[in-house]
């Protein structure tokens, strides 16, 4: 068996494919609708926002789709991407548990998301397009984006969340180096977020406003297209390079597949991507490898959400799309994982979820702290603030193994660094972080505003047709 702490693999082995669950799902994700009329919407509808080969990868029922050579060149800046054996963190806490992680914090930007970002400007650079449009919330996305737009010359132009606009000057400034226009949202430049002004002033801001500021101004203009970092099929599909790897370490270490996958998540892009190719050899090769998504008390929409038709952005510009949600006006606490405050999840882990093929818990911002802060100690990386959730179950599960005895196998996505966010650190050490949980009822209320329809009553009309 053996010791190694780092397990690495050449860049001949970064991934040719990325893996698309849908083609194994026993029930697949059910259509996004058309607000108007209800009815089902073609890809067709989303062209004005996105280029036509992601298009055909977000209905793609194929298994695998191929990387393009120009994609996986530009992967190979910092992929294969290494994977741990945490052996001071198991030490630290004195489990038996084997505790694996894979590092996603040595991209450009310092987490997962130019995994996508890359081949979106990629796709959108083939096709002509001038410049792209997004939203970001803790400055994670708009600085991939930043990147990866740079990588291809194409302009950027990044809606960022007014409070992390406020609070995250160096992710702007990062932004600003790679060549991208940043606006804090909402914003005067839009319809959108001169309505959301004109009712409240000093909104903290929020992804669902900065997702409708963005797609109106690339909805407005032909040359101009939007890119979205989480949610949607193509982006989790993308991220699915991470766990294609990890199952070639783990194999490569000796080491027995995981009994417990974690990862934080906020639309699930990163969940996905480690997780998926595991669910495939649930699915295909009768293993039982449990995947569980570490959530927020405070926006707790996988563990107390309601899975509905529901809107992707606050104004109601998007496709109504079947999502475990808390509602698409909920606006969540200011907790410092600002990329976990999103209202919904992806239709494909929605799905997922529902069918009981992954699962999921919610951790309090402080227990989250305190096990980044242990884990940093032990293994040197600071987490970003959303990785620390998964660390938080980690520790969990680890303690757990401690009063059984059993020497489980967890693996999870250590899936960007904090070295930009010690502010968050700073509150947690001056003691100004609280516990926040939003209750039961906290989110019926914030759900009952959901106005769309269920989804037994679309599964019957999709029956009928
Ligand atoms: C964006 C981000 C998340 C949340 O988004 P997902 O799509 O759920 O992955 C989590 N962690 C980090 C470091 C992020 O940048």
């Amino acid at each position: 068996m053996s010791k190694n702490r780092k397990i690495t693999l050449s860049e001949s082995e970064i991934p040719t494919h990325w893996y698309n669950v849908v083609a194994d799902m026993p029930n697949k994700p059910l259509p996004p609708l058309n607000p108007g009329t209800g009815e089902p919407i073609g890809p067709e509808a989303l062209a004005p926002l996105f280029p036509m080969e992601l298009i055909k990868q977000e209905v793609s029922q194929e298994q695998f789709v191929e990387i393009p050579e120009e994609v996986r060149d530009i992967y190979a800046m910092w992929r294969p991407t290494p994977m741990f054996r945490a052996y001071n963190l198991e030490k630290m806490l004195d489990t038996p548990a084997k505790i694996y992680y894979k590092y996603e914090g040595v991209s450009p930007s310092g987490s997962h998301k130019p995994n996508t970002a890359v081949p979106q400007a990629y796709y959108n650079m083939k096709e002509g397009v001038k410049k792209i449009t997004t939203e970001t919330g803790a400055g994670q996305w708009g600085s991939a984006l930043s990147f990866a737009c740079s990588m291809f010359n194409i302009e950027c132009e990044v809606y960022m969340v007014r409070i992390s606009y406020d609070q995250k000057p160096y992710r702007k400034m990062m932004m600003q180096t790679w060549g991208a226009d940043v606006y804090p949202s909402p914003s005067e430049r839009t319809q959108a977020g001169q309505k959301i002004l004109a009712q409240d002033p000093d909104t903290p801001g929020s992804l669902g406003i900065a997702i409708s500021e963005a797609v109106e101004m690339a909805a407005m203009n032909d040359d101009v297209k939007y890119s979205l970092g989480s949610v949607l099929n193509h982006v989790l599909m993308h991220q699915t390079i991470i766990g294609q790897e990890a199952i070639k370490q783990l194999e490569k270490d000796g080491a027995d597949l995981p009994d417990f996958v974690y990862a934080p998540f906020g639309g699930g892009s990163n969940f996905a991507g480690l997780s998926l190719p595991f669910v495939h050899l649930n699915l295909t090769q009768g293993t039982n490898i449990q995947c569980i998504a570490s959530e927020p008390t405070s926006a707790p929409k996988l563990t107390k959400g309601v899975f509905r038709y529901d809107f992707g952005d606050t104004v109601g510009m998007t496709p109504l799309i079947p999502m475990y949600t808390l509602g698409h006006t909920f606006v969540p606490a200011k907790i410092h994982a600002g990329g976990l405050r999103y209202h919904g999840a992806g239709a494909v882990v929605s799905q997922l979820l529902a069918d009981g093929l992954i699962g999921a818990e919610a951790i309090d911002q402080l227990e989250t702290f305190e096990a980044g802060v242990m884990f940093a100690k032990a293994e040197g990386i600071v987490p970003a603030p959303e990785a620390n959730h998964g660390v938080a179950s980690v520790i969990r599960k680890a303690k757990e193994c401690k009063e059984s005895g059993e020497s489980k196998t967890i693996l999870f996505n250590m899936c960007g660094h904090g070295n930009f966010d010690m502010l968050a650190y700073q509150d947690y050490f001056a003691g100004n972080l609280k516990k926040h949980e939003m209750t039961q009822s906290e989110v019926d209320e914030a759900t009952s505003k959901i106005d769309a329809p269920t989804i037994e009553s679309v599964q019957e009309m999709l029956a009928n047709m």
